[in-house]
């Protein structure tokens, strides 16, 4: 593989951060701003690719030259996985849970494509991901790889998530007040956190993490495994939390109210969203908006995690 092929910052334009505008946007007391990490890449955009970023260094760095990973077979993780590892010379072999079905469905036939290596274990094999004893045996079948946890959620993809912070506050004069992410396993939102906490700013800033799943309160206990903190200490920290009302009946599940309001958001600002994480946490951003519940004059910041090739898994006329 050519050394240059990693020079990843080089490679991959800064997200752009683009204010949203609207009458009801600008009536409101707030600004809102979004992180367009959708537009990183077109195949590996989005969180993913941040949590990844540093993984990829980490591996190549220690001579993988094939990643190993699982998911489902709608994964974004799978899909920007396959596409990162093309683009930047890695083998990919993907750990599917549940049966092959034919003809592949377009996650798994892009992943293909790609070349990745589709293997499908049964749910009770898949619920041992991250036992040693079963990597040992995937290693044995395929060979010496660098295993990326479900999602890509581990320590590395942290410091890549931070960097959506140190970007931010590039792109902007004055400092924001809230940002906003989607949230699955939390490693996201705490990497967003863990930047906001090594800054020297007497600024008061709050990291919010809109669950996508159903029980969401569940990810508090995630955010502080991943930051190495201890809840009993702090219960209540004040510079992130969990918004767990807009989950729309759990992972995955849609409604027609927020594919109405993935249609308006696209007519209105020329922004797709997925329907499994972005679009819930945008109406969640608006109806706090509209509730009022930001204090006044706050600038918000949203990121667009990305996940759009999720939408082809969903009958969604016109949108993807
Ligand atoms: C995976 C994913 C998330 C969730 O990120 P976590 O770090 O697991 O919380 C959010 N948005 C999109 C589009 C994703 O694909």
């Amino acid at each position: 593989m050519a050394e240059s092929s990693l020079i990843f910052a080089d490679n991959l334009p800064v997200s752009p951060l683009q204010q949203l505008h609207s009458p009801f946007l600008d009536s409101a007391d707030v600004q809102l701003f979004v992180k367009r990490d959708d537009l990183i890449h077109p195949q590996f955009g989005g969180n993913k690719w941040r949590k990844l970023k540093y993984n990829l260094q980490h591996a190549h760095h220690n001579g993988f030259n094939t990643l190993l990973t699982f998911g489902g077979a709608w994964s974004n993780h799978i899909y920007a996985t396959a596409a990162a590892g093309k683009h930047f010379g890695f083998k990919t072999i993907g750990i599917i849970r549940g049966e092959r079905h034919q003809p592949l469905n377009a996650t798994l036939s892009f992943a293909e494509s790609c070349g990745m290596q589709l293997h499908y274990v049964d749910r009770k094999q898949y619920r041992q991901k991250h036992e040693a004893s079963f990597q040992e045996k995937l290693i044995r079948q395929f060979g010496d790889a660098y295993i990326l946890p479900e999602g890509g959620s581990n320590s590395l993809a942290l410091k890549g998530c931070e960097e959506i912070i140190h970007e931010v506050n590039n792109q902007r004069q004055q400092p924001f007040d809230v940002i906003c992410c989607a949230s699955g396993t939390g490693a996201t939102l705490a990497g967003m956190v863990s930047a906001i906490r090594s800054e020297k700013s007497t600024h008061k800033k709050q990291a919010m993490g809109f669950s996508a799943l159903k029980g969401g309160d569940f990810l508090s206990t995630e955010v502080n495994k991943y930051l190495n903190t201890d809840i009993t200490e702090n219960p209540h920290p004040d510079d992130w939390k969990i918004e767990s009302r807009f989950h729309f009946g759990g992972y995955a599940k849609i409604n027609d109210d927020l594919i109405q309001f993935m249609h308006r958001f696209k007519s209105q600002y020329d922004i797709e969203l997925d329907a499994v994480y972005t679009a819930k946490m945008f109406y969640g951003i608006f109806e706090l908006i509209r509730s009022e519940s930001f204090k006044p004059g706050s600038v918000i910041i949203a990121v667009h995690s990305g996940g759009l090739q999720g939408n082809k898994g969903f009958n969604l006329q016109g949108l993807v």
